[in-house]
C-alpha cells in the first residue's frame, strides 16, 4: 500500500451544499456537459419521467467521452430541466447520488492530483463556498490526512521548488496585519529575492532568513510605511477597472452575471456622478477615498475576509505554478482579481453607505461564476487581464496602495 497525503483548506472540509436554499443555484444559466455513461443512463432510464426529460433536454454532442452531451436549459428561467419544483435535482431524488454525472457529482469540489499527494479545493462560484470563506476566520487553515491507496497516482510528483515558494507565500499571508495589501507587498519582496536563486531547494536557509525579516517588518509597521511611500497610479487603476468591466458586460447571459452587473452598474453611476472631474483617474481617486475613509466598519467585523480570499487564490492557483507563466505574472493575476473585487465593494459602500456580508459573498461568487466556470473561461479571462498591465508585472504594486 502507498501513502497519499490529502490536503485541503478547512472550508473544503466544512462544505455542504445548501440545495434549495442556495441564493443562485449552480443548475441555472450555465453550460453543463455530461459524460457518455450519464447520457446513456438517463436516456435509457427505467424511470419514465427521467427518460422522457433526458430525450428532450440533452443535446448529444459526442465531443469526447467526458463531454458526450449538453443540458438544454429552459429559455424562461434558465433552470436545468432536471431541477424539480423544490429546486432539487430530480436525478438525485429518483435515481440516487451515484447516478449523477461527473460534473454534477463533483461541483463545486476541485482536485489537484500529484503522484503521492492530492490537494483539494472548491469553486468560489458556489455562494455557500464563498460564505464559508469569509464567515469563518479559520476557513483557510489547512487540514491534512494520510490515506492508504493500492498504488501511487498516475501523475507527476509535486515540484519541490514550487511547494517551497507556495508555502512561504502562504506563511507571509498568515501574518496578522490589518490590510492584506501589506502581506502582498511582503510577498513581492520575498519573490524578488527568490527569483534570483537558481535552485530554491539548495538555498532554504537564505529564504527562511528573508522570510523572518519580512515577517518582522510586517509586524513592526516598516512594510506599511514603505507601501505608503509608493506613488498612486489612478490611471492604471481605472484602466484595470474599465477593462475588466468590459469583459463582464460581454458575458451578461451567464450564471452570476445579473449579480455582478449590479455592482458594475453602481461603478458606472459613480463615474457619471463624478463626471465633472473629467479624468477617470480623478473619479477613481474619489471612489477609493470613500473606501479608505469608511471601509473600517466592514473590515472590523471581517478583517480576515480579504486575507482569506487572497490565501484562497494562492491555494487554488497552486501559486507560483499556474498557467505556465512566470512568478510575477501569476501574482499580477491574483492582485488584479482581488483589486477588482475590492473596488466593486468600494463602489457599493460609496453608493449605499455600507457593505454587508451578503454584498461580499455576492461579489466573490458572481465574479468567480464568470471567470472560473471552466478552464476555457479562466484562460480567456487571464489573457484579457494580460492586456491591462502594460507589459509591467511589477505595476501590481500600484494596485496595493
Ligand atoms: S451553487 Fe453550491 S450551494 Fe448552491 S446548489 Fe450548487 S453546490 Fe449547492
Amino acid at each position: 500500500m502507498k501513502q497519499i497525503t490529502i490536503t485541503q483548506p478547512k472550508l473544503v472540509t466544512d462544505f455542504s451544499c445548501v440545495g434549495g436554499s442556495c441564493r443562485e443555484h449552480c443548475c441555472q444559466g450555465w453550460a453543463i456537459t455530461l459524460d457518455k455513461a450519464s447520457v446513456r443512463r438517463y436516456q435509457n432510464s427505467k424511470d419514465n419521467a427521467i427518460r422522457h426529460l433526458a430525450q428532450q433536454s440533452i443535446k448529444v454532442t459526442k465531443k469526447s467521452h467526458a463531454a458526450w452531451g449538453e443540458i438544454i436549459f429552459s429559455d424562461g428561467n434558465k433552470n436545468c430541466p432536471f431541477m424539480n419544483s423544490e429546486r432539487l435535482c430530480s436525478i438525485h431524488s429518483s435515481l440516487g447520488g451515484d447516478a449523477l454525472s461527473d460534473t454534477c457529482a463533483t461541483f463545486p469540489r476541485l482536485k489537484r492530483i500529484y503522484k503521492s499527494e492530492i490537494e483539494k479545493g472548491i469553486n468560489l462560484s458556489c455562494p455557500e463556498a464563498s460564505r464559508l470563506l469569509i464567515a469563518d476566520p479559520y476557513a483557510m487553515t489547512m487540514d491534512s490526512t494520510i490515506e492508504l491507496h493500492n498504488g501511487f497516482n498516475k501523475a507527476e510528483k509535486a515540484s519541490v521548488q514550487t511547494k517551497i515558494i507556495g508555502l512561504f507565500c502562504l506563511n507571509i499571508l498568515n501574518i496578522d496585519t490589518l490590510s492584506v495589501e501589506e502581506n502582498l507587498y511582503g510577498i513581492v519582496k520575498f519573490l524578488l529575492f527568490a527569483e534570483k536563486l537558481e535552485r530554491i531547494d539548495e538555498h532554504f536557509d537564505q529564504l527562511e532568513a528573508v522570510y523572518h525579516v519580512i515577517a518582522s517588518d510586517l509586524l513592526n509597521g516598516k512594510i506599511k510605511n514603505e507601501l505608503a511611500g509608493v506613488n498612486q497610479n489612478y490611471n492604471l487603476k481605472s484602466a484595470v477597472i474599465f477593462l475588466m468591466q468590459n469583459f463582464f458586460k460581454a458575458k451578461s447571459a451567464s450564471r452570476g452575471a445579473l449579480v455582478l452587473l449590479e455592482f458594475i452598474k453602481t461603478m458606472d453611476r459613480l463615474f457619471e456622478l463624478f463626471a465633472d472631474d473629467k479624468k477617470s483617474s480623478a473619479q477613481m481617486a474619489k471612489i477609493e477615498t470613500g473606501w479608505q475613509d469608511n471601509a473600517g466598519n466592514m473590515l472590523a467585523c471581517h478583517h480576515y475576509a480579504f486575507h482569506n480570499l487572497v490565501k484562497y487564490k494562492f491555494w487554488q492557483s497552486a501559486f507560483p505554478l499556474g498557467n505556465g507563466k512566470n512568478l510575477f505574472s501569476n501574482l499580477y493575476l491574483i492582485v488584479s482579481e482581488f483589486y477588482f473585487i475590492k473596488t466593486l465593494l468600494a463602489g457599493r459602500l460609496y453608493e449605499k453607505g455600507r457593505v454587508t456580508e451578503d454584498d461580499v459573498i455576492d461579489a466573490i461568487y458572481s465574479f468567480h461564476s464568470l471567470t472560473q466556470h471552466n478552464t476555457q473561461t479562466s484562460a480567456q479571462f487571464h489573457q484579457y487581464i494580460e492586456s491591462v498591465k502594460f507589459g509591467d508585472d511589477l505595476s501590481l504594486i500600484q494596485l496595493l496602495v
